[in-house]
């Protein structure tokens, strides 16, 4: 692989940025707090749907004290809708530690951002460059396709092995001071507009036209490379909703694994049918009265899939094996994941 071309396209991707940023809030005046928090809510998550998260979160927990003191409950209500809630959850024991051996301060190298947990090679990159001006870059999923492309790199872009080489080859020529930030910041908007995935680069308008290889050689569309994955596993759920006197059945889901700690509607594993449902509530001793279904949901999570199966049933007796609250105490109160916002609409 020719890496000149990275140390020539890096002026030009600093310039590039320069007249073409978007103004977004954690941009304005990045504080390592601010890029912290944003990078770890942009992370799997959209960046028109962060915006609105990024300000509820930053009026209310502008700092690590404040982050650091938050109850969990209420943690999780400003994540809830960001799915993959360890992040919350992360930031929250990142700040406690940050408080009691950091005196409440990011540091600032990369090595020693990433002993913080939930800091990940990535944002320790970006929490260095942007906001104390390190020359670490932040390779991320947008910043590998470019480089895939610019270089016509013949590497699995899914191996870690390829992301630790593609980050050296940019550190040794990352630049210090402010354009550190900048870089980090051009090479991730340069992924996100224009440098597009699925076949759609905007070639015509990108900066590194004359310098890329995959664009010399008209074969965007074969990088990045990419080796065959495993197959998500699917399971199967069956969902209920059950009711007592306008009141629903929630519980709280266990403290490891997935979705840990959030609430969730009481379900079993597989399918059941109407009649299998009224014999699980039953067997609870819940007295069912009625039973109806409400409808299927998929939610695909990154290695399984929930295909869900739903039923309201009216319980004649509320086992206090679970919480029982109102529609609107449960949307008020309760951080319930999105994988199961369709149910939550039927209460
Ligand atoms: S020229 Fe096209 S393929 Fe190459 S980096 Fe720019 S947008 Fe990506």
């Amino acid at each position: 692989m020719d890496a000149s071309v990275i140390s020539e396209s890096i002026p030009k991707i600093i310039e590039w940025y320069r007249d073409n940023r978007r103004d977004l809030p954690w941009r304005l005046s990045p504080t390592p707090y601010g890029v912290w928090i944003s990078e770890t809510m942009l992370q799997q998550t959209r960046i028109e749907t962060v915006i609105g998260y990024y300000g509820r979160f930053m009026a209310e927990l502008p700092d690590v004290a404040a982050l650091a003191s938050v109850e969990d409950d209420r943690l999780m209500k400003l994540w809830q809708g960001l799915g993959y809630y360890s992040r919350a959850r992360n930031l929250k024991r990142a700040a406690l530690i940050l408080l009691e051996q950091y005196d409440g301060v990011l540091p600032d190298t990369a090595e020693e951002l990433c002993k913080l947990p939930g800091i990940g090679a990535y944002t320790a990159g970006a929490i260095a460059s942007i906001a104390y001006g390190k020359p670490a870059p932040a390779v991320d999923g947008n910043v590998l396709r470019v480089l895939a492309r610019l270089t016509a790199w013949e590497e699995d872009v899914m191996s870690t092995k390829t992301r630790r080489e593609a980050a050296a080859l940019l550190e040794e020529r990352y630049p210090i001071g402010h354009e550190a930030g900048l870089l980090t910041e051009g090479l991730m908007e340069l992924g996100e507009v224009l440098c597009l995935p699925n076949g759609e680069p905007r070639c015509a308008e990108c900066p590194l036209r004359d310098l890329c290889l995959a664009h010399g050689a008209g074969e965007e569309e074969r990088y990045p490379v990419r080796r065959t994955r495993k197959a998500r596993r699917v399971e199967e759920r069956t969902v209920f909703l059950l009711c007592s006197e306008g009141k629903y059945a929630i519980r709280r889901r266990p403290e490891r694994g997935l979705l840990a700690g959030l609430w969730e509607f009481p379900n079993a594993v597989g399918t059941l049918s109407q009649k299998e449902a009224l014999a699980w509530a039953e067997e609870l001793d819940l007295k069912p009265l009625a039973v109806s279904p409400v409808g299927k949901s998929t939610h695909v999570f990154t290695h399984v899939e929930w295909h869900m199966t739903g039923y309201r049933i009216e319980a004649g007796a509320a086992q206090d094996r679970f919480v029982w609250r109102t529609p609107e105490e449960i949307r008020e109160s309760y951080s319930v994941p999105t994988a199961l916002r369709f149910y939550e609409r039927k209460l």
